[in-house]
């Protein structure tokens, strides 16, 4: 890669921020299995390394980075506790990592949200305060929120000690597998893959960091061509943890020092790749957690023969919407 006199900010987290996330993690978080398939490398005509965070607590990796963040909270913050805004994966991490540390946590969720979701959220203890997403602001409504009531807001991506938590799923990875030729890390945010890349170029400078995002919002590869974050509409793709409108400022730094690639997967390759995780390897997978699997199947040509590691990212997929997706009526 070329890079800019300009490209080089200091980076939001090095390798070191994410050793310290492992040690935080220790005993509290799982240390998802690696998983494989002879399947899925004739498939993929290559030998594939799945690291099973769907298998995480919560059924996502985002566990990792939300405790990690509550866990470097200072002792005026974790009396007062955290608000977040989410009505996915970050929220339901948010809620048990808060819950397993003792404090109070607010998460701001769309009315319209699934109750499956909302009740999942207030399961681990949380307290779910609703907004109208036509009408109201949720930022500014959160910004109150946090003010009035001094809580923490921890983004889903966009904050170093998120992004350094979500790199320890690669750490894992490259413990078990040694080094690897090509790394494939599912994108919304980038808060996955900053973290898998910090870690990917501190231990192994010659595997190939690659992120996999729908084809429908590709906001991140026309982010890294152009050099700076370019901003979309909200993207429609059953790819639901990764319809993100752009990158964040920290996310992006990191991205573009130290990320290869960027790939697209259409939805049709998602469905696939589900079903293929499904059926064969027996894994419960939702859409946005296949998208590095999908990428495998699709560049098999390119990719052939290589060493890959592909983070599985979560399963958090209604039973009715799982079986709609690989079996349309
Ligand atoms: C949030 C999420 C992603 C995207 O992660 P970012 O850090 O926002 O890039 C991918 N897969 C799943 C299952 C997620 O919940």
């Amino acid at each position: 890669m070329q890079h800019s006199v300009t490209d080089r900010v200091t980076p939001a987290i090095d390798y070191d921020d994410v050793l310290g996330a492992q040690r935080r993690l220790e005993g509290v978080a799982h240390r998802t299995p690696v998983l494989h398939s002879a399947c899925a490398d004739e498939k993929a005509q290559a030998r594939l390394h799945f690291k099973a965070e769907h298998l995480q607590r919560i059924g996502a990796f985002k566990f990792r980075g939300g405790y990690n963040a509550l866990d470097r909270f200072d002792d005026a913050q974790k009396r007062a506790g955290v608000v977040a805004f989410s009505s996915g994966n970050h929220a339901q991490a948010i809620a048990l990592s808060a819950r397993l540390k003792g404090m109070r946590a607010v998460i701001v969720m769309p009315e319209d949200a699934p109750e499956i979701k909302i009740a999942a959220t207030r399961g681990y203890g949380a307290e779910v305060v609703l907004y109208d997403r036509y009408t109201q602001d949720r930022e500014a409504l959160g910004r109150a929120l946090a003010e009035r009531e001094g809580l923490t807001v921890v983004p889903p991506f966009n904050h170093p000690h998120v992004m350094a938590g979500q790199g320890t799923a690669a750490n894992e990875l490259f413990d078990e597998t040694g080094e690897l030729d090509l790394l494939l890390v599912p994108l919304g945010g980038g808060g996955l893959l900053s973290g898998c890349a910090t870690v990917a170029r501190a231990r192994y400078p010659n595997c190939r960091v690659v992120g996999v995002e729908p084809a429908a919002g590709n906001d991140a590869q026309q982010s890294l061509a152009r050099g700076a974050i370019v901003a979309i509409d909200t993207p429609r793709t059953i790819a639901d943890g990764a319809q993100t409108q752009a990158l964040g400022e920290l996310t992006f730094s990191v991205i573009r020092q130290r990320v290869d690639a960027i790939v697209t997967v259409s939805d049709a390759q998602l469905v696939d790749a589900m079903t293929f995780m499904a059926s064969r390897m027996k894994q419960y997978v939702e859409p946005t957690g296949c998208l590095g699997v999908a990428a495998a199947f699709a560049n098999a040509d390119a990719w052939q023969g290589l060493r890959v590691g592909v983070i599985v990212s979560g399963g958090n997929v209604d039973p009715l919407r799982f079986a709609s997706l690989i079996a349309p009526a």
